[in-house]
């Protein structure tokens, strides 16, 4: 289901003048190579040449034998011109950058899959995405100015890029589809693929389930509240599951993502089938990561367990992003044939989407409803969705549907004439409205073509399958109330299909065709991820936060709200700041629920209670060796932009102090100087009897010695913050009691059922009564002890502004209220441009 998000035509002027003002630029800077020369040589040559001369060959003996010009080769090795502007425009993406993406490009087309430029572009757009690259394309995707220097300073690649292949914005034709069969029919005979057994032909993709699916009809037959009474706005959630199926209809283990931000319980985790994968990623959205975790994971695993005959044959959706250099690799390596399907054709291309899809979708709409009848749940939650979608699994055989879907996409047996042609003129038709609209504004056309075509463009490039799929349930009510960040563009998308006057009805009809391309109007996206995943660096998963090339970049917060923010800022003398677990998972620390306590004060199940761990001589040692076990990993977390923010303000004197929520000591460890940490620390131990305190440093290595035979290590931690011990492994943990009396020794942190010290509250109450106003970052203000300071700071009349991803309990009482990301919004308030 792939789809183009970038807005080319629109920035097309801007990008021109850019890259003029660019050329420019470089060509004064570098006004000593000519022209000719330029193109005589390539990157790699470059550094092969740079290579050679730091292994002690003579800059003569390099530029001869690298073809690279002496007088370049001179200044590059002394640094006077930099590698990266080597020619043309200065080059956005690093050498090293370019370099992977090249070997990318190699690799594909070497292992059949020559890439087009538009796959090329998308795989850039991701790749500065993930990386978090400062690129000035729009959406970080380049244009065509990029991609013809690219190839300019790459000649050896123009083989490797399929220049004929129409954009995959261009409406798919026949003749496309018919070629690409020739083509894949002529590789798989070169790799005597051809007349392999169905079972061993796979189709994988990815499926987003709207986790509560409207029900109109059957609830009101029953005379039940309307659907939409009944669900509880966070039921308008999806889910993102990725499935494979083999042409003789038997389904390898499915794949779930949860988004990191709500990271089930283990009591959930551990209901769902141990060879299913789960993963975490930001919105529960498919990255590049996890397509790669399943293939890997639960895909290639379950294939080895079965004891399947390699090669295989995998067939996936053309979407550009997921095909990464690293699952080409591991594809090749293991004998999985990876083929490409067709961009843009997955509804008459791709077996799950034609045939599995909608009857699985089906499946679970019925079984849910069943389920919840029969459990009397009408809170339905995102954590029971595995249990429903086991069931719904269960109650399908897909056998049937398998061998039609692979027959009728022609892919088993392979087949050209079994496609049905005709969807795509009918579906070309329609993009037709678009494209008049798009080619031509002097005609006599109609306003509902224009509004219609620009409905089209809105629904195909502005927002991903899964998004408008949660627009058109909020649809009925007219109001968003699902990621704030969507707010304007659901707005505009309202508007615009008002404009358009088409009803509900009518626009499914409409879309029905391409449905399967873009998910079902409740729909799919795929991820992989695997139950266990304990090498997961959360920082890169946090990384991933941006990672999601098809998520629509809309603005993360609304310009003006920034502007206010930046102008409360600048205004406030001394501005007093609470903190929550929303500023640390860019650091990597998962976002508990359980806020403020967070990570470390997590038990298998639920938060420990103040009460339990001084009862309990079990509930002690439970925690006490999960964080032992954690601790190697907890104590490395570093802070980010947002901890380092904060203490440049404090230097500055503009913030007077840091409440924070947190344990993690990541203010501390960023050099703020005034923190007050409300809920204590994990950093630190304390005796409950008497007033010995220990650094947790050191508390390690007494355990360490009273537990020889266990290991502390970043293994044993899952990505939800849990930790894997036995049974055996926690009744024989030793803890040590009092080194002074013998009492017991709790971490410095405030429990639940437990009070804030009475000389922080009051600390507190200083604090805030000093500054001049608050400032309230990423807690959605749950707990009382937080909510109570912005009560504090409403009775003294102070300013509040609240910047949260999410909505807070505190929101009635700020002026401000900005939603959005902390480290990115945070260092814009101290930029000039805005
Ligand atoms: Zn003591």
């Amino acid at each position: 289901m792939p789809r183009k998000k970038n807005m080319r035509e629109t920035s097309k002027k801007k990008t021109k003048e850019r890259v003029k003002k660019t050329y420019k630029k470089s060509s004064v800077k570098k006004s000593a190579e000519k022209k000719k020369v330029e193109k005589s040589y390539s990157l790699e040559a470059l550094q092969a040449a740079l290579n050679a001369m730091g292994e002690g060959q003579t800059l003569r003996q390099a530029a001869a034998n690298f073809g690279v010009p002496k007088s370049t080769l001179f200044l590059k090795s002394k640094c006077i011109v930099p590698l990266e502007c080597k020619k043309g425009p200065r080059t956005v993406l690093s050498t090293k950058d370019e370099a992977e993406i090249v070997s990318w490009i190699v690799f594909s087309a070497d292992s059949g899959h020559p890439v087009t430029k538009s796959r090329l572009l998308d795989y850039v757009q991701k790749y500065a995405t993930e990386k978090k690259i400062d690129t000035p394309f729009k959406n970080n995707r380049p244009g065509q100015h990029w991609y013809r220097a690219f190839i300019k300073r790459n000649p050896n690649l123009s083989n490797k890029i399929v220049h004929n292949l129409a954009s995959t914005r261009a409406p798919v034709t026949e003749e496309d589809l018919r070629d690409w069969f020739a083509k894949i029919r002529l590789h798989l005979e070169d790799k005597n693929l051809l007349n392999i057994e169905p079972h061993r032909i796979f189709n994988a993709g990815e499926s987003t389930f709207m986790l509560t699916p409207k029900y109109n009809k059957v609830l009101t037959e029953e005379g039940v509240k309307a659907p939409h009474q009944i669900v509880s706005s966070n039921e308008k959630d999806t889910s993102t599951v990725l499935f494979s199926i083999s042409a003789s209809g038997v389904m390898p283990p499915p794949m779930i993502l949860f988004d990191f931000k709500k990271t089930p319980k283990k009591s959930v985790i551990d209901k769902i089938p141990k060879d299913w994968g789960v993963a975490n990623t930001e919105r529960g959205l498919m990255t590049s990561e996890s397509f790669y975790s399943y293939i890997t994971n639960v895909f290639y695993k379950w294939l080895k367990e079965n004891n399947y005959v390699f090669p295989v044959i995998l067939y996936v959706d053309g979407r550009s992003s997921q095909i990464t250099l690293p699952l080409l690799k591991f594809c090749k390596g293991h004998l999985i044939e990876l083929i490409i399907l067709y961009p843009n054709a997955s509804h008459i291309v791709h077996p799950l989407d034609v045939a599995i899809i909608h009857p699985l979708k089906d499946s679970y709409k019925k079984v849910l409803q069943e389920w919840r009848i029969d459990n009397n749940i009408y809170n339905f939650k995102k954590q029971m969705f595995p249990q429903v979608l086991k069931m719904a699994l269960e109650a399908c055989d897909f056998t049937e549907a398998a061998i039609t879907g692979f027959r009728t996409c022609g892919l088993y047996p392979l087949c050209a004439d079994a496609v049905n042609y005709n969807i795509l003129s009918k579906q070309n038709k329609k993009k037709d409205v678009t494209h008049k609209f798009n080619s031509t504004n002097n005609g006599v056309q109609n306003r509902e073509e224009i509004t219609e075509g620009l409905l089209k463009i809105f629904e195909q490039d502005l927002i991903s399958p899964d998004v408008l799929a949660s627009f058109k349930q909020a649809e009925t009510d007219g109001v968003w109330s699902g990621d704030v960040a969507y707010v304007a563009l659901f707005e505009s998308w309202l508007k615009l299909k008002k404009l358009c006057n088409v009803s509900d009805a009518e626009m499914i009809a409409a879309v029905s065709d391409e449905s399967s391309d873009h998910g079902m109007s409740d729909n799919v996206t795929v991820d992989f991820v695997e139950v266990h995943m304990p090498n997961t660096d959360w920082n890169n998963r946090v990384n991933s936060l941006s990672s999601l090339a098809f998520v629509p970049k809309c603005q993360p917060a609304r310009e003006e709200d920034v502007r206010m923010l930046k102008h409360f800022v600048n205004t406030s003398g001394k501005i007093c700041v609470i903190t929550g677990a929303g500023i640390s998972t860019e650091s990597g620390i998962p976002d508990y629920r359980s806020e403020g306590v967070g990570l470390f004060a997590t038990s298998n199940r639920r938060p420990v209670s103040y009460q339990d761990f001084c009862k309990s001589d079990k509930t002690r040692r439970r925690y006490w060796a999960r964080n032992y076990a954690a601790w190697p990993r907890f104590s490395l977390f570093q802070p980010n932009v947002t901890h380092k923010w904060l203490k440049n303000m404090e230097d500055i004197g503009k913030v007077s102090c840091v409440i924070t929520q947190n344990v993690d000591n990541l203010h501390i460890k960023a050099g703020s100087k005034n923190v007050v940490e409300l809920h204590g620390t994990g950093y630190r131990v304390v005796c409950l009897s008497c007033d010995n305190k220990i650094d947790r440093f050191v508390f390690q290595e007494v355990l360490n010695k009273l537990n020889p035979d266990m290991k502390a290590s970043c293994e044993a931690i899952r990505p939800d913050g849990d930790v894997d011990l036995s049974q055996d492994q926690i009744d024989d943990f030793k803890i040590p009691t009092c080194s002074k009396c013998g009492g017991i020794m709790k971490p410095d942190i405030v429990f639940f059922g437990d009070n804030v010290p009475k000389q922080v509250v009051e600390r507190v109450q200083n604090e805030v009564e000093e500054a001049d106003s608050l400032l309230v970052l990423g807690t959605s203000l749950t707990t009382f002890s937080g909510y109570r300071i912005v009560l504090q700071a409403v009775e003294a009349v102070k300013p509040i502004a609240i910047l949260n991803i999410g909505d807070t309990r505190g929101d009635e009482h700020a002026q401000i209220r900005v939603h959005g990301r902390c480290g990115e919004i945070l260092p814009m308030l101290t930029d000039d441009k805005l």
